[in-house]
C-alpha cells in the first residue's frame, strides 16, 4: 500500500505541502476534493516524481520511492489535458511506456490489445489521438497508464475537459475498472458530486493540508468545519 508522512513542498516562498500525512490501502480509491492551487496536482506530481519533495516519504510496499526517477517508481498518471502523444498511434501510444521499459514487441501487443478491449477500442488502435473524441482520447490515457502495471494510478480531473453526459458514463467506467484490477487510486476532482460517488474515502485539502478524511457519508453527514460542510455542499 502507498504511505505518504509528512510531505513537504515549497515554491519559493509559498509552502504548496505542508505536512501532507495520508495512507491508501491496496485497491483503495481516495479522491482529493479542495479548491484550485490548494496543492492536489503538486501532491500527484511528487508522488509520481515528476515535482520532487523538500521532506517527507513516499512509501510503497515497504520501499521509499521518493528519491526514485518516474519510470521506476511503479506509478500511473492521466492529467486533465489528454497529454497523448500526438505523432504516435492510438496502440503506439499505449505501448509506450513498456517499450521504454524494454518489454517484447510480443508483451507489447499482448497487453495493448487487453487494454484495448477494456476501454472499448479495439477499432481505434491505428488512428492518431486528434481522429479521437475527448472522452476516447482520455480512455487511451487511462489505457497507456495502466499498461505498464502499476502499483498506484494517480488521475488528475481526468474528466474535467469532458462535457457532462461523456462525463457521467466514463466516471462509472473508471471505477469499473479501477475495481477490476483492483487498483490502488487516487482521483483528484473539483465535484463533490463525483467525490461521493466514486471513491472508497475522500480527503478535503485547503492550503496545503488535509484537513478532513473519512468516508463520502462521513464527510458530507459529519463535516468538522464550516469549510469542509461548505465545499461537500452539506452546508445551509
Ligand atoms: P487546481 O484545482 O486549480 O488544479 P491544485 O490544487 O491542483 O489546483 P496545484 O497545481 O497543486 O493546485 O498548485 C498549488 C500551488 O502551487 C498554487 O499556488 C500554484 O500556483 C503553485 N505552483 C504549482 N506549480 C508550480 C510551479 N511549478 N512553480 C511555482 N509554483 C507552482
Ligand atoms: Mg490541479
Amino acid at each position: 500500500y502507498l504511505d505518504l508522512r509528512g510531505i513537504r513542498k515549497m515554491f519559493g516562498e509559498t509552502r504548496v505541502l505542508d505536512q501532507v500525512n495520508l495512507q491508501i490501502r491496496e485497491g483503495e480509491l481516495v479522491t482529493l476534493l479542495g479548491p484550485s492551487g490548494c496543492g492536489k496536482s503538486t501532491l500527484l506530481r511528487c508522488i509520481a516524481g515528476l515535482t520532487e519533495i523538500d521532506e517527507g516519504s513516499i512509501i510503497l510496499d515497504n520501499k521509499n520511492i521518493g528519491k526514485l526517477p518516474p519510470r521506476n517508481r511503479e506509478v500511473g498518471m492521466v492529467f486533465q489535458s489528454y497529454a497523448l502523444f500526438p505523432n504516435l498511434t492510438v496502440k503506439e501510444n499505449i505501448e509506450y511506456g513498456m517499450k521504454m521499459r524494454g518489454a517484447s514487441k510480443e508483451a507489447r501487443r499482448k497487453r495493448s490489445d487487453e487494454l484495448l478491449a477494456v476501454v472499448d477500442l479495439e477499432e481505434k488502435r491505428d488512428s492518431y489521438p486528434q481522429q479521437l473524441s475527448g472522452g476516447q482520447q482520455q480512455r487511451v490515457a487511462l489505457a497507456r497508464s495502466l499498461a505498464i502495471q502499476p502499483k498506484v494510478l494517480l488521475l488528475d480531473e481526468p474528466l474535467s475537459a469532458l462535457d457532462a453526459k461523456i462525463r457521467k458514463s466514463l466516471r462509472t467506467e473508471i471505477r469499473d475498472i479501477q475495481q477490476r484490477f483492483n487498483m490502488t487510486t487516487i482521483f483528484v476532482t473539483h465535484d463533490q458530486e463525483e467525490a461521493l460517488m466514486m471513491s472508497d474515502r475522500v480527503c478535503v485539502m485547503n492550503q496545503g493540508r488535509i484537513v478532513q478524511e473519512g468516508t463520502p457519508e462521513t464527510l458530507y453527514t459529519r463535516p468538522k468545519t464550516e469549510f469542509v460542510a461548505r465545499f461537500m455542499g452539506s452546508y445551509n
